[in-house]
């Protein structure tokens, strides 16, 4: 599996990536990404770096991480949402034309991905104040505007950030862009980025109507750690296992070992009953 866009690595795309495989630790470090990340973007980059084995054909540095286009930490967010538990999920919409509430389901695996424009991850745009270079957005760009509240000012930070002069030596006011030629750079830089699916289109099972429905990217990280913290205290009292050895397990067999812990007790709970009866 590839990233729909890619980064430069010494003027090369490279798109591979892998994921590590799934502990109690890993859930762990997810469920804490929250801690000590002021955004949503540096959360994300902080789940990506302790999900990452490969990024590339290298480790996934912060900085590699911050440098992937927002459609490829969304689409990896996804990924690694199927990479932990590849379930089919439910949600619950209401539908925008007759407001009654129906289910959807889908999985983070078969979510679709649009794969990047050809000039990805830099195109060329000639405005009035002279020849542009536009680029796709990334994650550093998304946490440089995150503190801005006004959306229009963080519109305005983040294309300056983007737009930059064809010539390196030369400065560009952003501001001096015309509003047509805005329009058309962000239909440019829209074209070029890669993109995750953010949204589902379900019919409602009422009226018919077309819906679409929101899907968080993010579903990874909304896991609550409470959870993990009830299973390492089943096992640890039903074997006597130290936490890292807990911690360490693959996901699959700490759920094999749980379910097993479920049995006896389901057993022992059948002789009780057998023995006051
Ligand atoms: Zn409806």
């Amino acid at each position: 599996m590839e990233l729909p866009g890619g980064f430069l690595v010494e003027g090369r795309i490279q798109r591979g990536f892998r994921f590590k495989p799934v502990t109690g630790y890993l859930e762990m470090a997810l469920g804490e990404s929250a801690e000590g990340a002021e955004t949503h973007p540096s959360q994300v980059t902080a789940a990506l770096c302790q999900a990452l084995q490969l990024l590339g054909d290298d480790a996934a540095t912060v900085e590699r991480v911050w440098g992937l286009s927002v459609g490829d930490r969304q689409f990896l967010m996804q990924r690694l949402s199927a990479h932990i538990n590849d379930v089919r999920k439910w949600l619950t919409a209401e539908c925008g034309a007759c407001g009654d509430p129906f289910d959807v389901s889908f999985r983070y695996a078969e979510l679709p991905v649009k794969a990047a424009g050809p000039d990805y991850p830099e195109t060329a745009f000639s405005a009035a104040i002279g020849p542009l270079r536009l680029r796709a957005p990334t994650g550093a760009d998304q946490e440089a505007v995150a503190a801005i509240e006004d959306e229009d000012a963080a519109l305005t930070a983040l294309l300056a950030r983007l737009i930059t002069a064809a010539d390196p030596t030369r400065e560009i006011d952003v501001s001096r862009l015309t509003e047509e030629e805005i329009a058309v750079i962000e239909a440019r830089i829209e074209a070029m980025a890669p993109e995750a699916a953010t949204h589902l289109l379900a019919r409602c099972p009422h009226c018919r109507a077309e819906n679409r429905v929101p899907v968080s990217p993010y579903g990874c990280l909304e896991r609550p750690a409470g959870e993990l913290y009830g299973e390492i205290h089943q096992i640890a009292r039903g074997y006597h296992w130290s936490e890292h050895d807990i911690l360490s397990l693959p996901r699959r067999r700490r759920r094999i070992y749980l379910r097993l812990i479920d049995r006896n007790r389901g057993m022992r709970s059948a002789e009780n009953m057998l023995e006051t009866a």
